[in-house]
């Protein structure tokens, strides 16, 4: 009888547990036996939702991405707290710091990405391995970082988030939400950098400010200073000493290569792989989620990709015939995450009314409101766009955009939609193929399936197809679909 072949997975993110789950029905049929090496102590965890986690609004059961007494009942070992080292590619190994080594047949690094860390004075960057950060400084990517987090939150501290993106801005939220004192300190003339223009970046600012954050733009950090506390002070060249009681660094993520760097893999902005996600020769060694280089795509450190990756993976792993190479590019839509200020964006906004006649900008603002738009279009189709305070125009203005269908000549229509006094503007309807779920990339078509297989709480809606396991910001649109369910049948 044919040996099961060993799979073995470095990583035990969000990526590496649903490739488990997708390779469960070959291990319960004894086709594979599957052990997973996690350096975190933790079972795979919803890293999305880290910040709630801090401020309380979650707990970690709510985090939690595995049934672990199910997967071990079916034969999968997964050690915990087991730092891969090294691969001996010869002998077919990998080497743990604390363990005996593991031998495979087929290899899958999903060691995902670490939290860029600034060269400032006061921190020893090292861009390969995790840097020993001084006392109250701290990023927010894993239970450790939120804990940490959460301890400043109580102690009453100023926190100091450095970087102005996407998580910088939801973790400030997070923050004043629960009553604390945060401050956003970036470069940039207006957080979220290059997606918004300069009235659109004014408005955000100022909507982070009513909601709590005190945000300080343009500033050059050089150097923190420390005290018997640890963290004390941001040294700028631009804003003398920025003092707090914790820095958060949110400056962007690296994916962690050196293990496959360290064994001879090629390394870009990822691991490289081809399209078929293999990173060697002899179809051996793959690697996917936030560490992978996917066929020359840099990481994008979104979960839809990796989800993508890890249900393909697990079918390539588990057949016994080749299945074709899929689609895993990401849409580029972004979205700001709860906390109640509405804020889309998309593409290029630069454009300005007169720069180019083959671009037409179309802008509203109602600033007292708290309420903006700018659309660029060329042939009436989006190429890029920034929406705040405007919902319902951000979710038909991201279907024209993903679908490249053309807007109406009539651009002030796209506004009424966000008018409660008007019903029934004929907004699109969203197709089976539009994405419903931007974190699992589930379409309405799949929930629609889901709901139609029997599936009644939204929670079971994610067992079956991912849609709402990642921020949660669809379920209403999960239970919009529930209520109407019969119809759907
Ligand atoms: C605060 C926050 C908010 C986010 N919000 C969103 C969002 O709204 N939407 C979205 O799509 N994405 C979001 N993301 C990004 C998303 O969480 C990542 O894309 C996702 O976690 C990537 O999963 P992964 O499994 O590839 O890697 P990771 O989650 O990074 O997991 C990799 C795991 O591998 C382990 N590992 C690494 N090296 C080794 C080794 N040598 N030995 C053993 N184990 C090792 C690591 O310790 C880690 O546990 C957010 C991330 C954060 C931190």
């Amino acid at each position: 009888m044919k040996r099961p072949e060993q799979i073995v997975i470095i990583g035990f993110g969000p990526v590496a547990a649903s490739l488990v789950e997708g390779l469960l029905p070959a291990v319960t049929a004894g086709q594979c036996e599957l052990t997973v090496i996690s350096a975190e102590e933790h079972l795979a965890y919803n890293r999305v939702l880290l910040a709630e986690l801090a401020i309380g609004a979650a707990q970690l059961d709510h985090l939690n991405m595995v049934d672990a007494p199910r997967l071990e009942a079916a034969g999968v070992k997964i050690l915990l707290g087991a730092q891969a080292t090294g691969v001996d590619r010869a002998r077919r190994r990998v080497i743990i710091g604390n363990h005996e080594p593991v031998a495979y047949d087929r290899l899958v690094f999903a060691t995902g990405a670490r939290a860029m860390i600034p060269s400032l004075n006061g921190l020893n960057f090292d861009p390969h391995a995790d840097t020993a950060l001084p006392d109250s400084v701290f990023a927010l990517r894993t239970v450790d970082d939120a804990n940490k987090l959460q301890h400043h939150l109580t102690a009453g501290d100023r926190i100091l988030i450095l970087g102005g993106g996407i998580l910088g801005i939801e973790a400030a939220l997070a923050i004043a939400a629960s009553g604390g004192s945060p401050v956003l300190v970036h470069h940039g003339a207006a957080p979220l950098g290059r997606v918004v223009d300069s009235d659109g970046g004014a408005l955000l600012t100022r909507c982070l400010k009513e909601a709590g954050v005190e945000v300080i733009s343009q500033v050059k950090a050089t150097g923190i200073t420390k005290d018997e506390n640890g963290f004390a002070a941001l040294t700028t060249s631009t804003h003398g000493q920025i003092p707090g009681g914790a820095l958060l660094i949110s400056t962007g993520v690296r994916a962690r290569t050196e293990l496959a760097e360290g064994c001879g893999l090629a390394v870009g902005r990822g691991i490289k792989t081809n399209q078929f996600l293999c990173a060697d020769t002899e179809a051996r060694i793959y690697a996917l989620g936030d560490c992978a280089e996917v066929d020359g795509q840099a990481p994008v450190g979104l979960l839809a990709p990796g989800w993508a990756q890890a249900s393909w993976l697990a079918a390539h792993l588990s057949s016994p015939t080749d299945i074709p190479a899929a689609d895993f590019s990401a849409s580029d839509v972004l979205m700001l995450k709860g906390q109640g200020i509405e804020v889309a964006a998309a593409g290029d906004v630069s454009a300005g009314f007169w720069d180019n006649p083959e671009l037409q900008a179309t802008v509203f603002a109602d600033p007292s409101a708290g309420r903006y738009l700018k659309v660029v279009t060329r042939d009436s189709v989006v190429t890029g766009f920034l929406s705040i305070g405007l919902p319902q125009t951000s979710a038909e203005l991201t279907l024209a955009y993903e679908r490249g269908t053309p807007l109406p000549e009539d651009r002030s229509t796209l506004l009424r939609l966000d008018d409660p006094a008007v019903s029934d503007l004929g907004t699109a309807i969203p197709s089976d193929e539009d994405q419903l779920c931007r974190c699992s990339g589930a379409t309405y078509g799949q929930v629609a399936h889901a709901v139609g297989e029997g599936c009644t709480t939204v929670a079971q809606v994610g067992e079956s197809c991912r849609a709402g396991t990642g921020c949660g910001g669809c379920k209403s649109k999960i239970e919009e679909m529930l209520k109407k369910a019969p119809a759907l049948a």
